[in-house]
């Protein structure tokens, strides 16, 4: 189907009352309407729905949207009924409607009414639907939320896992969207292998965010009183504070109020009615801060959010990029402080102890890299995008100065020859150990794993000695970031050696170093 822009930017006007597409949504919308597979991953607010709504509106036949959550897609089917005088030009398709409102959704989409059909992934799992839905004309399948694959996304859900199956048996070459917020490596691969979409366009936004200011503090037994000194600097403007536990929410918000600052607690131990009053007020300005744990959050979408407080560490970037993402939305200020204490980690930990072990995997590799984050002397901004894939100048780039670190850098000295020893050491133990075991092997200390393999026998055992385990910690996250080494996240965090690694021992050159933070103990 090719297209004049005219039409495509008279069918934004006429439907969303847009008149210019915003990022890559022109670029993504022309590959659907080319009946191309298409990857979008684009930050929450980079404008997805669009994506898929506007081809499905121009389109013949009935897009499938399957999205996981109920509310979401009641939202989406209202703001699209909005735009048309035909009320059945989108739907929902759940368990929880009648019978006669399921003739209705079925008599408008074989009538070729509906456009939209939203539906969990429970709904398409069901045989009847699979058996009504292969017999009618379907423009794409649009999978929202595709994160939902993996096991390595914020919010892993099975039923998503059998989604190509289904779409293979609603007919053939059917195209497939997925639209996802997380920007991982490992989650994309996940959604590009388990959807079976691997010829897929890929269009991928920046998910740079310039105007959020990152910030990390130790945390001390005078967190609340820092709290309280902070948020009183920012008086009158809208803030959320993030704690681990309910317990904590309820104290601090009281803590809070006491010390004459408007603020709401919220937790899913609070009943609905009482949840959805603090969220009004917050809302509705009639308080200014929410103290809250990760419960608050979804599908808020409040643009002045002048500060975002974690009060605990998050248990992963991804997290802690979702959550502070919802600082700074219209693009004014934005300012995002963790507390951090290695003690709060090893809670973290503590909480993991009973689950499965690959989960317990996975999350102890998570959690090492927000520690990572939290510990970094580095450009806070460009570590986080290094963990998206995202290559980031701290010098020349968009928002190269809101951060704690590049306000108050620390000295950087030479670390030429550590690097070298590093590359070499990860080189000469044959790729096969993660950081904590090349540290050990750095400084010459053993641990069952490099004992069996005799790495304590080697004569480059040992061979850092004369510095730390931080110091040999901060150089292999920086090494990392620079792109010498690479992390292999399927096994857990092994260390490998990068084409650029291997290019700088042969030819190695001045490497300037910054030591990390010491926040935590030994
Ligand atoms: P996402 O799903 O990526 O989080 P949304 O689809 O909810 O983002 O879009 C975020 C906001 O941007 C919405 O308020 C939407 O109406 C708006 N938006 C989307 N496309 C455009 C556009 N082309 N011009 C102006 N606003 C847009």
């Amino acid at each position: 189907m090719s297209l004049m822009n005219t039409d495509l930017h008279s069918s934004l006007k006429k439907y969303f009352g847009f008149s210019k597409f915003k990022g890559l949504q022109e670029d993504v919308i022309r590959n659907i309407l080319s009946d191309n597979d298409t990857f979008v991953i684009m930050p929450t607010g980079g404008g997805k729905s669009l994506c898929y709504q506007l081809p499905a509106l121009m389109k013949e036949g009935t897009a499938i949207v399957v999205s996981p959550l109920i509310a979401l897609m009641k939202n989406q089917v209202d703001a699209i009924r909005g735009i048309s005088e035909q009320h059945g030009i989108a739907h929902v398709l759940n368990s929880s409607l009648t019978k006669t409102e399921v003739k209705q959704v079925k008599e408008d989409i074989v009538n070729g009414v509906t456009k939209l059909l939203y539906v969990a992934p429970e709904s398409l799992t069901k045989e009847e639907n699979v058996d009504f839905l292969k017999n009618v004309k379907l423009s794409f399948v649009a999978v929202d939320e595709a994160h939902c694959i993996s096991e390595w996304g914020h919010d892993f859900r099975p039923e998503y896992r059998n989604l190509r199956g289904i779409i293979n048996r609603l007919g053939d070459n059917i195209p497939i969207i997925g639209l996802t917020a997380t920007a991982t490596p490992k989650v994309q691969e996940d959604i590009i292998k388990n959807l079976g979409m691997t010829d897929a366009k890929v269009f991928k936004a920046s998910f740079n965010r310039p105007n959020l200011f990152y910030e990390v503090r130790p945390k001390t037994k005078d967190v609340d009183a820092d709290i309280i000194r902070f948020v009183k600097q920012n008086q009158g403007k809208s803030g959320i504070i993030y704690c681990l536990s309910r317990k904590r929410v309820e104290e601090l918000a009281q803590v809070l109020q006491v010390n004459g600052i408007s603020a709401v607690p919220y937790h899913a131990g609070f009943d609905a009615k009482t949840r959805s009053k603090y969220q009004d007020m917050f809302l509705m300005e009639e308080v200014d801060v929410v103290v809250a744990t990760i419960a608050f959050g979804m599908g808020i979408d409040k643009p002045d959010v002048r500060f975002v407080i974690h009060h605990d560490i998050p248990k992963s970037i991804e997290s802690y990029y979702q959550e502070t993402g919802r600082a700074g939305r219209d693009g004014g200020e934005g300012h995002c402080l963790a507390y951090y204490a290695y003690k709060d980690v090893e809670k973290l930990e503590k909480f993991m102890s009973g689950k499965p072990v690959a989960e317990q995997e996975i999350g102890n590799a998570l959690l090492q890299e927000i520690v990572a984050y939290a510990e970094t002397s580095m450009s806070r901004r460009k570590f986080i995008l290094h963990y998206f894939g995202e290559d980031f100048d701290e010098v020349n780039g968009e928002g190269a100065d809101m951060d704690d670190n590049a306000r108050n850098p620390k000295p950087k000295e030479e670390a030429k020859e550590e690097v070298v020893k590093l590359l070499n050491v990860v080189k000469d133990t044959k790729e096969k150990f993660k950081t904590k075991e090349i540290v050990k092997v750095l400084v010459g200390k053993t641990n069952a794993m490099i004992s069996s393999h005799k790495t304590d026998e080697k004569s480059f055992f040992g061979i850092g000695k004369d510095k730390n385990k931080e110091f040999w910690m901060a150089l292999t996250r920086q090494v990392l970031v620079a792109g010498l080494l690479k992390k292999e996240i399927e096994r857990y965090g092994i260390l490998h050696l990068t084409k650029e690694g291997k290019k700088y021992l042969d030819n190695p050159e001045s490497f300037m170093m910054t030591k990390d933070h010491v926040y935590s103990k030994e």
